[in-house]
């Protein structure tokens, strides 16, 4: 497979194009391992040593890992160097967890002596897209091995070089054999033979929704566990009462980081009536002061999309949106590089909840603004979606901001802030935005199973 660099265009590396055989034979080492090796036999106190000596590494390899990360997605640099901290931080986080998976004894029967162990699943199944290529192996490879598991992860087709370059560090850490397989490949076929493999306990995926539902179904074969991190088209909702710089600054971040190539990103950002007029002034100015370009210098605050897929794609949203009404108040078309997949950061006005622009994903760099009258009519239009992976709210009501994080249905709410996440917080969706939370506690328990022991007396 010819990985392409977005910003140039150009062949940056060649990888293996694994499929159904090369997963297969990854399974059956990750098999051997969680069976017969030393890894969920280990004291727990090793492991943690492990997981400790990997975020170690990154760190070490922060620089090297960051290139590559923006050489492979086109991310700025910046960005990346951000990500790379980020994952090691997801490593110490679950090194410590390590020695807290604990059970519990139970008040059974006094004759009885009842306990619960938390022991983990097996073979554990990972597919993660291209949009954070090193921060999604450490959401999924982390608490895995925290709890026992050996994993095999196959990396998105655009983005395998951040994977393998992890990889190579966790032949340095000494993990023992069979522990973390990485299998490059095509979804169709290496991920697909992932999701509906026999010897495989559990796949975690993040993507789209489409191909969530067929990991769903394939998974049904031999019943494994699931968990699916999908898309989303999360409600930004700004009050009159806000701090309009302060919503302005976070509205753009929250929609133009990473090229508004972010599962959570606030691509509909609902404006109460009186503030409608001068946000879209403001937000259009922060649009228009993005550096577009070389995602290498360390100036630029955007660079292309990721392939040129992505890249039609995005295009073909923006002259959709043109076609329904909505008004261009900054980007609306392709950079003026004449290699590379760049677009412009694009702000619609006078966007209405009904057309496409604000009802599906683009997973580009495009905000839709459409005025609310109160906090009814916020609340209603924000969870008119498929979705429910994120909200944010812009108030400096606190009695409002408490009710809205009750009401909006959306697996993370951000009160003035937006795309804060911390590995200490759990994060997943409501509806088409999947099931299963990731980070925290909870991916701890998406990674283990209880097992029930009576002993009589
Ligand atoms: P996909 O959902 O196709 O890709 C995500 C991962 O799943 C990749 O590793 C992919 O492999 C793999 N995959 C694809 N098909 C299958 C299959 N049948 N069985 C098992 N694994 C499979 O996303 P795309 O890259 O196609 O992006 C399309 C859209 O999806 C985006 O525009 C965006 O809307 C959304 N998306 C959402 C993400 C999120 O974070 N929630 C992340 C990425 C995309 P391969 O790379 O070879 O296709």
């Amino acid at each position: 497979m010819h990985i392409i660099n977005p910003a140039t265009e150009e062949v940056l590396a060649t990888v293996a194009e694994g499929d159904a055989p090369d997963i297969d034979a990854a399974v059956k080492a990750a098999r051997e391992a969680f069976e017969n090796g030393p890894w969920p036999r280990i004291r727990p106190h090793q492991r943690t040593e492990y997981l400790l000596k990997i975020a170690e590494l990154v760190q070490q390899h922060a620089e090297e890992l960051a290139h590559v990360i923006t050489l492979d997605n086109g991310k700025p640099i910046s960005e990346a160097r951000n990500e790379v901290a980020r994952a090691a931080e997801v490593f110490i986080f679950y090194a410590g967890w390590v020695t807290k998976i604990f059970g519990e004894t139970n008040p059974s029967d006094p004759s009885l002596f009842n306990y619960t162990l938390c022991e983990p699943l097996g073979v554990c199944g990972q597919i993660i897209p291209w949009n954070g290529p090193l921060s999604m192996v450490a959401w999924k490879v982390a608490p895995a091995l925290a709890c026992g598991n050996t994993v095999v992860l196959k990396p998105a087709e655009q983005t395998p070089l951040p994977a393998l370059a992890f990889g190579q560090l966790t032949l340095k850490a000494g993990l023992p054999d069979g522990v973390v397989n990485i299998v490059t490949g095509f979804g169709p076929t290496a991920g697909a033979a992932i999701a509906r493999h026999s010897d495989v306990d559990n796949v975690a995926f993040t993507g789209s929704t489409s191909v969530g539902k067929e990991i769903l179904h394939a998974a049904a074969g031999n019943l494994k566990h699931v968990s699916l991190e999908l898309g989303g088209k999360s409600p930004n909702i700004i009050f009159d009462d806000a701090n309009i710089e302060l919503a302005v600054t976070g509205s753009a971040t929250g929609i133009f980081r990473n090229q508004g190539q972010v599962c959570c990103a606030g691509s509909r950002i609902f404006v109460q009536q009186k503030t409608y007029d001068e946000f879209a002034e403001r937000l259009t100015q922060a649009a228009s002061s993005i550096r577009l370009g070389d995602p290498l210098e360390p100036r630029t605050t955007m660079g292309p999309l990721v392939s040129g897929e992505q890249y039609e794609r995005v295009l073909g949203y923006l002259k959709v949106g043109k076609q329904e009404g909505a008004s261009v108040r900054a980007g609306g078309e392709r950079g003026p590089q004449s290699r590379g997949y760049f677009v412009r950061p694009t702000v619609f006005a006078d966007v209405k909840g009904s057309m496409r622009i604000a009802r599906e994903e683009i997973f580009g760099p495009v905000a839709s603004l459409i005025p609310f009258q109160d906090e009814t009519d916020a609340v209603l239009q924000a969870n008119d979606t498929i979705y429910g992976l994120a909200a944010a709210v812009w108030t400096r009501d606190i009695n409002r901001a408490h009710a809205l994080a009750r009401s909006l249905k959306a697996g993370t709410v951000w009160i003035n802030c937006y795309g804060i996440l911390d590995p200490i917080s759990s994060f997943g969706g409501y509806k088409q935005s999947g099931f299963g939370r990731e980070l925290g506690k909870h991916s701890i328990e998406l990674y283990t199973q209880a097992k029930s022991v009576f002993i009589k007396f």
